[in-house]
C-alpha cells in the first residue's frame, strides 16, 4: 500500500517522503479502527482509502499558497484537510464540523501523528462564519462532499479574507456551478480558475474550482443554522 500511495501522488506531481508515507499509514489504520465504533466513512478498503481519500484531498495542494491560514468545513474524518497538513507542514489548519464524535478521532490522529498547527473545532459553519475570532480570518476555505455549491458558498466564504481563495472540490460540477452563480456574485467572489481531471485509477470525474473574494461577505450571511442548505441563495 506504501507503493500504491507514492506511485498515486507522483501522477498529481507530489513527492512523499518517507515520514510522510508513514504518516498516512498511521491515519489509514486509525480511521479503520474507529470506523468500527463510529460512523466515519463508507470507504474502507485500502485501496480505495488511498485514492478516494487521500489522494484525492492532496490534489488541492498546489492551489494552497504558502504559509497560508486554512479551514476545511464540514471535516468529517478529515478531508482534505489532514492529507494536506501532512503534506503541507506549512499550511496552518483548522478542522471544522458539526458533529463532536468525528472530532474525537480527529483529536487522536492529530496526536498520534504528531501533526502541528492544526486545531479542531466543533460547530455548525453557519454560528463559526459569525463568530469573529473565525470570520474573514482565513486565506483559503475548503470542503469536500458537505453540499451543493451555492448552499456551500454560503457556508464556507464568511471564513476568506478579502483576497483570499475558495477552494471547492466537486464531481462533475458543471450545472452547480451555473446554479451557484447568483449566490457567489452575492457573496463577493469570483470564479478564478476550474480544473477538471479524471483519476485514472479508480476512473473518477474530479472538478476543482477556486473562487477568490474581491469584498467583505455582506452582514447577513451565513443565515441561522439550516437555511443556507433549505433556501440556497
Ligand atoms: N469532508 C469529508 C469528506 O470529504 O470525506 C466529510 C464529508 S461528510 C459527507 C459531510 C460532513 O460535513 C459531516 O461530517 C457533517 O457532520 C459535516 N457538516 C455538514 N453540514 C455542516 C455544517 N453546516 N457545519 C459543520 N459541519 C457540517
Amino acid at each position: 500500500m506504501e507503493t500504491l500511495l507514492k506511485e498515486q501522488a507522483k501522477k498529481i506531481n507530489i513527492e512523499l517522503t518517507d515520514h510522510m508515507i508513514e504518516q498516512f499509514m498511521k491515519y489509514k489504520s486509525l480511521l479503520k479502527e474507529w470506523n468500527e465504533k463510529i460512523n466515519l466513512t463508507a470507504i474502507t478498503e485500502d485501496r480505495e482509502i488511498i485514492i478516494k481519500h487521500f489522494i484525492d484531498s492532496l490534489t488541492i495542494a498546489k492551489y494552497i499558497p504558502e504559509n497560508a491560514y486554512m479551514i476545511d468545513v464540514g471535516t468529517g474524518a478529515g478531508f482534505p484537510g489532514i492529507p494536506v497538513k501532512i503534506f503541507r507542514k506549512d499550511v496552518k489548519v483548522v478542522l471544522l464540523d458539526s458533529l463532536n464524535k468525528r472530532l474525537n478521532f480527529l483529536n487522536e490522529v492529530i496526536k498520534e501523528l504528531e501533526l502541528e498547527e492544526i486545531e479542531t473545532v466543533h460547530g455548525r459553519a453557519e454560528d463559526a462564519g459569525n463568530n469573529l475570532k473565525y470570520r474573514e480570518k482565513f486565506d483559503v476555505a475548503t470542503a469536500r462532499a458537505v453540499a451543493n455549491i451555492s448552499t456551500l458558498s454560503e457556508l464556507c466564504t464568511p471564513f476568506v479574507k478579502v483576497g483570499g481563495t475558495f477552494i471547492c472540490m466537486k464531481a462533475n460540477a458543471d450545472e452547480e456551478i451555473k446554479n451557484a452563480q447568483k449566490a457567489l456574485e452575492i457573496l463577493k467572489m469570483e470564479e478564478e480558475q476550474k480544473e477538471q481531471f479524471k483519476i485514472e485509477e479508480i476512473d473518477s470525474e474530479r472538478t476543482i474550482i477556486i473562487y477568490r473574494k474581491k469584498n467583505n461577505t455582506p452582514k447577513q450571511y451565513p443565515r441561522k443554522a439550516g437555511t443556507p442548505a433549505k433556501q440556497p441563495i
